[in-house]
């Protein structure tokens, strides 16, 4: 216990891992995974060898995300081999169960299997390790974010105010457990239509921005909500591969430049 890591404590830590961040939001549905993966690939796009590991337990959408769904992880020498997607090492609970299966577990189970994924997991060298947290505070994130070496913590949330209220009890969770906040990310920032060009902001607007003024701590940048971001995610191609020349490509790569 205690070797490697990101920097603090004697949480677990993969020992071939140099820094963890956590991707997390205080409620499920505002893009916390899409922001995961596209993140991981902005960061890997810097020429960082980078793992993403899905702890979504209830909700493993990063094997689908990223063209993986349906694949089992090699076992070499008792070890589970991460599965690789568009360059990066992955591994999620959704590679051992079946899709359609629900997990059943209470807490303590839970945070069993996301401690032998950490552990058992041939994660190899890896500059980065991108963590798709569970949305939510409750008692899994908040062990995840004490037992497990954080680097640091990046907070997705869409603008609207309900959003952000939940994102505020994220972001004061980490802080509690002595996390830095790495910043927040505002999903879903608006929507400009593809025929006319008018701009809708369909959750408000601004209030990510605001809310890190207010808890101190830096806004990393800002995603439009676009069916294309949703349909390349759909089809295991992110926008970031799928689009790499494009505008959304460019801003997840501004924001994987700031918490790199
Ligand atoms: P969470 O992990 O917070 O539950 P997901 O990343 O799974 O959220 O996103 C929920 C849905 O919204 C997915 O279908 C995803 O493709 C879509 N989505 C996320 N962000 C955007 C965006 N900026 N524009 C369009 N669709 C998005």
């Amino acid at each position: 216990q205690g070797h490697g890591g990101g920097g603090k404590g004697t949480g677990i830590a993969p020992p071939g891992v140099r820094h963890i961040i956590a991707v997390a939001s205080g409620k499920g549905g505002v893009g916390k995974s899409t922001t995961a993966v596209n993140l991981a690939l902005g960061l890997a796009g810097q020429g960082l060898r980078v793992g993403l590991f899905d702890a979504d337990i209830f909700g493993p959408s990063i094997p689908r995300m990223l063209g993986l769904a349906g694949e089992r992880p090699e076992v070499v020498k008792d070890r589970l081999q991460p599965l690789r997607a568009h360059g990066l090492a992955v591994m999620s609970i959704g590679f051992l169960v079946e899709e359609d299966e629900p997990v059943v577990w209470r807490g303590p189970m839970v945070m069993g299997a996301l401690e032998q994924l950490l552990r058992d997991v041939d994660w190899g060298d890896l500059d980065v390790m991108v963590v798709d947290m569970p949305p939510g505070t409750g008692d899994t994130q908040l062990t995840m974010s004490q037992r497990v070496t954080l680097a640091g913590a990046v907070i997705v949330s869409t603008p609207q105010d309900i959003a952000l209220l939940d994102a505020r009890k994220g972001l004061a969770m980490f802080r509690r457990v002595n996390v830095p906040i790495l910043g927040l990310i505002e999903n879903m920032s608006y929507y400009v239509c593809p025929n006319c060009g008018h701009r809708e902001e369909v959750f408000a607007h601004g209030g990510a921005r605001r809310t890190a003024e207010e808890m101190d701590c830096p806004f990393l940048g800002d995603i439009p909500l676009d069916m294309r971001i949703r349909v390349q995610s759909d089809a295991g191609r992110p926008i970031v591969v799928a689009e790499p020349d494009g505008p959304h490509a460019a801003a997840y790569r501004a924001i994987a430049a700031r918490v790199a």
